[in-house]
């Protein structure tokens, strides 16, 4: 009757717990306590034992159905280590589920600020690539912005066109606190879902959901923690990192890459003749400007104030200058503002990496440019002399 004992009887998954003093009066009732629990309220193991005669044989059953209930629980809540990262959460969470429930395919749904992604598990065969129709059998809305992984238990793939036929199917929300965060489906396909099947995996999304919060909290923070508040882009943080990795990406692998800083001109006056409001409303359309303008592996964030750092990986001088000349033009164009500036133009002055240089160098190369570009009259793209 010492507290460890209370604490291991309580969760080595006992339903209840009785010191050897008292056991003389408490044992029996307890006993019948908790078979009658289990009987009314638990699981259908339970009531199978119930109909078996020996009382210890229903007890051990009921017990091991606590424990295994209980390591479930505790293999799910082992992905705490994997918060950080989605997609090794969800495979992680789909290979527990595997080991422990029978079904044909699994789908884990994961909302998040981008949209869902999407992790199948799937045990029978399934094509290289699902389309639309076997998704539409899985429940899963295709489209081009699908974001799937899957998993799967065996080597054979099924050939193209192989349709999907589902006999049974069985969902489970993943919420924390009654908030949303996603769904956990099974489908049956040559026969249905058994009822234990049926329990645990609702264990798991239940469990899944304490966690899915964590994996949300720490995208928004590390979004947070990279990108700019005024425009969306990377903020200076993030681009020096990015910088950074591009440096020794161009090292290890003797690739070119370029840097192009812009810089608004006459911002100042922008926000002297319309209002600091109004200077914020063009830094915004500005930063879309050049977005629009860039391509997938570019990379641009905020630098400072009105200026922008574009990062252009495998692009020597001449190429990035071209891209500087589109992102020029693109602020050109701008239409006129309400109650703004008619025009809004840059200046841009790019460089190239060079193997002596580091990310100061070469933003510092890149500033030079840009100044003889405000003194060559504004509105214009510069190359840094190669050295
Ligand atoms: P130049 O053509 O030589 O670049 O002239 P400029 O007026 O753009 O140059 P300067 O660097 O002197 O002015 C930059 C101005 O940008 C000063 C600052 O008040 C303004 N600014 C910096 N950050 C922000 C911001 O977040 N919002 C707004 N509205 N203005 C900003
Ligand atoms: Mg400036
Ligand atoms: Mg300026």
């Amino acid at each position: 009757d010492d507290p460890r004992s209370r604490f291991w009887g309580r969760n080595a998954g006992a339903a209840a717990y009785v010191a050897k003093e008292r056991a003389r009066t408490e044992l029996v009732p307890e006993v019948e306590r908790v078979l009658n629990v289990a009987q009314t309220s638990m699981l259908p193991v339970a009531r199978r034992a119930g109909r078996r005669a020996q009382p210890m044989q229903r007890l051990s059953e009921v017990l091991d159905q606590l424990l295994f209930r209980a390591v479930v629980s505790s293999e799910v809540r082992r992905l705490i280590h994997h918060t950080s990262d989605r997609e090794r959460f969800c495979k992680g969470l789909v290979n527990i589920a595997s080991e422990v429930a029978d079904y044909s395919y699994l789908v884990l749904r994961l909302d998040g600020r981008e949209g869902p992604t999407y992790t199948i598990h799937a045990r029978a065969p399934l094509p290289e690539k699902p389309d639309p129709l076997v998704l539409r059998a899985l429940q899963i809305p295709s489209g081009p912005a699908l974001k799937l992984q899957i998993e799967r238990e065996t080597d054979e793939i099924a050939p193209p066109g192989t349709r999907v036929v589902i006999r049974d199917m069985a969902d489970f929300p993943v919420e924390a606190a009654s908030e949303p965060l996603g769904e956990l489906k099974a489908f049956g396909a040559r026969k249905r879902l058994g009822g234990e099947d049926r329990q645990t995996l609702e264990l798991i999304a239940t469990e899944t959901g304490l966690l899915a919060k964590n994996v949300f909290l720490l995208e928004e923070t590390r979004r947070l923690a990279n990108s700019d508040a005024l425009t969306g882009l990377m903020n200076r943080r993030r681009c020096t990192e990015t910088l950074e990795s591009e440096l020794t990406r161009a090292k290890r692998y003797k690739i070119p890459f370029s840097v192009c800083i812009c810089d608004v001109d006459h911002f100042k006056s922008v926000n002297d003749r319309f209002g600091h409001n109004m200077g914020d409303e063009v830094l915004r359309e500005v930063a879309r400007a050049l977005e629009s303008v860039l391509r997938e592996a570019d990379a641009i964030g905020r630098w400072g104030g009105e200026e922008f750092l574009t990062v252009m990986p495998e692009t020597g001088l001449e190429g990035a200058c071209e891209v500087a000349e589109r992102m020029r033009e693109a602020i050109a164009s701008i239409p006129a503002f309400e109650a703004g500036p008619d025009k809004v133009t840059s200046s841009f002055g790019v460089a190239e990496y060079s193997e002596d240089a580091n990310g100061a160098m070469l933003v510092d190369r890149s500033d030079q440019a840009l100044y003889k570009a405000k003194e060559g009259g504004r509105n214009r793209v510069v190359a840094s002399d190669k050295e």
